[in-house]
């Protein structure tokens, strides 16, 4: 049993909501003209979801795999250079965790693919993290609507707070202010389940990383994806959090930056191994492991090694490449939130 959730989001009873459907939170912008979210609202009503035809299927596209510094060369052709950034595609909606430089390629693909309505999580705001933020096109094409999310501050810093920081002199040449989207800035704590869609739900919870990080539980349609990044085990005893956000997933997207022997000498760096990964995965029942977070140094030849020993250890694990699709179809048709 899950112990009692707050619940933010579209179409959940006794939440005060505001024009967007979505509880009013501190430090958000203010809400735009409740007319024009109610048309687009409308607009996006008649796209097919689970009950109907149309694409039910729960796809996840990695954009970015590696971890702390984007990285280039010969030696990474094969599992990509680019850092953290995930595409979640439930049905016709689209949620992005991270904005590593691997948010640059995902922004292209979404204009292309006529994608206008995005939410955007970040598990937290280290530079390999963030760094891809002011070259996603779609911040700057005034037909998109972006909601971002973060959490892992919660009471210090707000999500809008963040943004600003990130995106001025002398660091950016531009404010976030000249985007020309419509870009609304969300809070939430650690545990919160949000509801961006009625039939999406993303469950939150903390990981242990300096300066706090998120992770996150996708479920849509009988089917469930984590997105575990950054997080450092402590040996022996397997993080409660992750397991609960982990339990019977389809696929566990999770920090595997080091080896158990590299471990020794890196405590402390907020990060965790391939065999921990295989460890968690095993105890929550979940099918599939994506070794994530690489480590700069790791050349190909080394991940491919690496891959090979997860594979033994746990068939369902892999090494996840920039560029790399995974499809689920849904299992069952979602349930409104209620
Ligand atoms: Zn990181
Ligand atoms: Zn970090």
């Amino acid at each position: 049993m899950r112990p009692a959730e707050r619940r933010i989001g579209y179409g959940v009873k006794g939440n005060p909501l505001d024009a967007h459907g979505l509880r009013a939170l501190e430090n958000c912008d203010p809400p735009p003209d409740p007319a024009r979210v109610l048309a687009e609202r409308r607009a996006a009503e008649p796209t097919p979801l689970l009950a109907g035809g149309g694409d039910t299927s729960f796809k996840v596209r990695i954009w970015g795999a590696r971890g702390s510094v984007p990285v280039s060369g010969s030696e990474f052709r094969r599992y990509g250079g680019n850092t953290p950034c995930v595409e979640m595609r439930c049905g016709g909606r689209t949620l992005l965790f991270d904005a590593g430089t691997g948010i640059r390629p995902a922004g292209v693909s979404m204009l292309r693919s006529g994608v206008r309505d995005v939410h955007l999580f970040f598990s937290h705001f280290h530079y390999d993290h963030v760094l891809g933020l002011p070259f996603f096109a779609p911040l700057y094409d005034p037909s998109i609507r972006l909601e971002i999310w973060s959490g892992h501050l919660a009471g210090i810093m707000s999500t809008r707070e963040m943004l600003r920081g990130l995106m001025r002199a002398p660091w950016f040449p531009v404010e976030i202010s000249i985007c020309r989207a419509a870009v609304v800035s969300r809070d939430f704590r650690s545990g919160d389940v949000i509801n961006p869609w009625p039939e999406v739900t993303v469950r939150t919870g903390s990981l242990n990383h300096p300066g706090g990080c998120i992770g996150y539980r996708v479920e849509y349609g009988g089917r469930a994806v984590a997105f575990i990044c950054d997080t450092e085990h402590v040996e022996g005893a397997p993080d409660a959090n992750v397991l609960a956000l982990i339990e019977n997933a389809d696929l566990v997207i999770y920090d595997a930056a080091y080896t158990d022997e590299e471990m020794k000498s890196r405590r402390g760096f907020g990060h965790s191994s391939w065999q921990e990964g295989v460890r968690l995965c095993r105890a929550a029942g979940a099918k599939k492991l994506a070794l994530f977070h690489h480590d700069p140094f790791r050349t190909d030849i080394e991940l491919a090694r690496i891959e090979a020993r997860a594979k033994e250890a746990f068939p369902g694990a892999f090494a996840a490449r920039d560029g790399q699709s995974l499809t689920f179809q849904a299992r069952q048709a979602a349930k409104k939130q209620v």
